[in-house]
């Protein structure tokens, strides 16, 4: 089908996640295919894919390794559950994860994708509390702008305001503390070293809630939402802390930072922290079938290994076979050519892309690492500050989404917190991907600024 059909379509009956209906109809990109780290619309324009298409496709597109994965697998068997029975590739998956994952984090719990598995780590803290004898655990903390995904538990967690307000009351027992957004810290944002007050924050918050009835702190290596906060040194070494002396359980949701995207296979080993779980999804399969998961340690497994209890848990597509074996071959991929060396070898120089924009007076802040970045815009750079919500509506949506995608670059510009634009590559790009990715943020945000400041 041609383009204007499949617009006229679109615009009837596809839902668009996250997206307005009928507000879009001249400005809709229908993509059509990719390769490596460029995708082309049904109008033949070509992008380069700065997020990897929602922090995913780790191994770029268009791969026929994993394409025949697929269909090898499908031919085969091509479905069965992992309820009550097993198959193969979801046994050899979830033993190879085991290798791979930090410390004791042995038991793997397939999803769908990175809501389920969210909403899988905080019922197995649940269950796991009541069959040791501590039932009045069950509340969870993360961070604020933090995003967890959207089914009503995952949205409990999720700290984004504007995401929750139209769907409460939500989940009970879900609270908030702060972020570690140094630059706009207000404890230490103006100090030369960070206090950490922000991990105490999380201290704070667990007292004000009696820690008895506290079950889980859920946090993302680098929170994605708000733009790639980095947490400050030692900050993982006292939440830790914090939590083994409360006899609470962290939860690494790992859903973006896994896999690649910061340089190690699990974002908690390049951050140096042990969970107690990992959720992860998105590029355990490069996006080519869905997969998540939630991977327990041998302590929060024990009371279901061998005592006839079972986690009473579970969705049909989960472990799908399909997707295991599509998750078999890409990891094959990252062995194969070294992904996640590559990633280490080229950080530096995607940063350095990045940070040549800082002489642009609307760039704030670039931060982030491995390959996943933020870039903080700023009405004023000297005093930090930013725009007013019809501005920023007009310098996100109204212009720069629409500017970068003429000139030919898809990445996020997001403002559930400040206004930020991130870019999250394939681990496959390099120094020309890094070049492009530059020309076409300088040429953007200088016009942008032209306007706005
Ligand atoms: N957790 C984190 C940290 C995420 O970034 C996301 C999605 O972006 C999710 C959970 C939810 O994952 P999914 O959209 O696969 O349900």
């Amino acid at each position: 089908m041609q383009h204007d059909g499949l617009v006229e379509l679109a615009n009837r009956h596809l839902w668009g996640h996250f997206t307005t209906i009928g507000s879009t109809v001249d400005g809709m990109r229908i993509m059509e295919r990719g390769d490596g780290c460029h995708v082309w619309d049904s109008q033949g324009n070509q992008y380069i894919d700065g997020l990897a298409g929602l922090f995913v496709t780790q191994v770029g597109h268009g791969r026929r390794e994993l394409a025949e994965a697929a269909g090898d697998q499908a031919a085969k068997l091509g479905y069965f559950p992992i309820w009550t029975y097993a198959h193969p590739g979801a046994v050899e998956l979830a033993a190879r994860l085991a290798g791979m994952t930090p410390g004791d984090l042995n038991r793997v719990f397939f999803t769908s994708g990175g809501s389920e598995a969210v909403e899988s780590a905080w019922k197995l803290a649940r269950q796991y509390f009541k069959a040791v004898g501590q039932p009045k655990r069950h509340k969870v903390i993360s961070r604020n702008l933090s995003y967890h995904g959207t089914s009503l538990g995952a949205l409990s967690i999720t700290g984004l305001q504007a995401l929750r307000e139209p769907f409460e009351p939500l989940v009970p027992g879900a609270c908030h503390a702060a972020n570690t957004n140094r630059y706009r810290c207000s404890w230490c944002a103006g100090d030369a070293a960070c206090t950490l007050a922000c991990a105490d924050d999380i201290e704070q918050v667990i007292e004000a809630q009696d820690p008895e009835t506290v079950a889980a702190v859920f946090v993302e290596p680098v929170q994605n939402a708000g733009g790639c906060f980095v947490p400050p040194d030692g900050y993982f070494a006292r939440l830790r802390e914090i939590c083994d002396r409360h006899g609470i359980l962290l939860v690494s949701d790992e859903v973006i930072c896994s896999f690649g995207r910061l340089g190690e296979m699990f974002g908690s080993a390049r951050l140096g922290y042990q969970p107690d779980i990992i959720t992860c999804a998105k590029g355990l399969t490069s996006g080519y079938a869905p997969l998540g998961a939630m991977i327990a340690s041998d302590r929060v497994a024990e009371p279901f290994v061998g005592t006839g209890e079972s986690f009473l848990h579970g969705f049909t597509f989960a472990g799908h076979p399909v997707s295991c074996a599509v998750a078999m071959a890409n990891l094959d991929i990252f062995e194969k050519e070294d992904l996640i060396g590559h990633v280490q070898a080229n950080e530096d120089r995607f940063r350095a892309a990045l940070d040549d924009l800082t002489d642009l007076p609307i760039v704030g802040e670039v931060r982030g690492m491995g390959y996943f970045y933020g870039i903080e815009l700023v009405k004023d750079r000297e005093t930090k500050e930013t725009f007013t919500e019809e501005e920023s509506d007009w310098l996100l949506r109204g212009f720069l989404s629409n500017r970068l995608l003429e000139l030919g670059l898809i990445c996020r510009a997001d403002d559930r917190g400040e206004p930020v634009i991130q870019l999250s590559p394939p681990l496959i790009a390099g120094p020309d991907e890094f070049d492009r990715i530059n020309q076409i943020l300088r040429t953007a945000l200088t016009e942008a600024q032209a306007q706005v400041l």
